[in-house]
């Protein structure tokens, strides 16, 4: 059995309603994620518990169909909507807009060869703050980082209930 667990880096993160993760009760979340070009991937025609979806486009295999997902801007919600997939499938995740692959950002545990790629936090890159998703469906592990250090980290463990 695997379940996942979230690691945090930072006790003292100041959150406000400006702030770039925001925090009510015991959900944090991400209310804008960029592309590596500054588009906008929130969208508000989809929505987790009333906040706005994050949309990817992802290629099935190498030069495969491409498919919409919506993913929760919640951080470790593994919910999202788009078309069912074996767990484990290759995704090349892409941005709707400019339809550039997202940026390779550091390997995943999950499988040889999977990266997480790059969304940001906001449209400039330069700015070091970003979340890391992984390219495999069904893995959840993800992480936060702004102005470079990390600060959430989904990790999946094995071997346990
Ligand atoms: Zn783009
Ligand atoms: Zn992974």
């Amino acid at each position: 059995m695997a379940r996942q667990k979230l690691e945090q880096y930072l006790e003292d993160y100041p959150f406000s309603d400006t702030s770039h993760i925001r925090r009510d009760g015991d959900r944090l979340w991400i209310p804008k994620l960029y592309c590596h070009n500054g588009h906008d991937l929130t969208v508000t025609g989809v929505t987790f518990d009333g906040l706005p979806a994050i949309h990817i486009l992802a290629e099935v295999g190498e030069g495969g169909p491409r498919e919409d997902f919506y993913l929760s801007p919640i951080i470790n919600d593994p919910r999202k909507e788009g078309p069912e997939l074996p767990d484990g499938t290759r995704l090349r995740l892409l941005c709707p807009e400019c339809r550039e692959p997202l940026r390779q950002l550091v390997p995943c545990t999950c499988r040889v060869g999977a990266y997480r790629r790059a969304v940001y936090l906001t449209p400039d890159p330069q700015e070091l703050g970003a979340v890391g998703i992984c390219e495999v469906y069904g893995c959840p592990q993800s992480f936060v980082t702004e102005d470079g250090e990390l600060l959430y980290e989904v990790v999946q463990e094995y071997g346990r209930e």
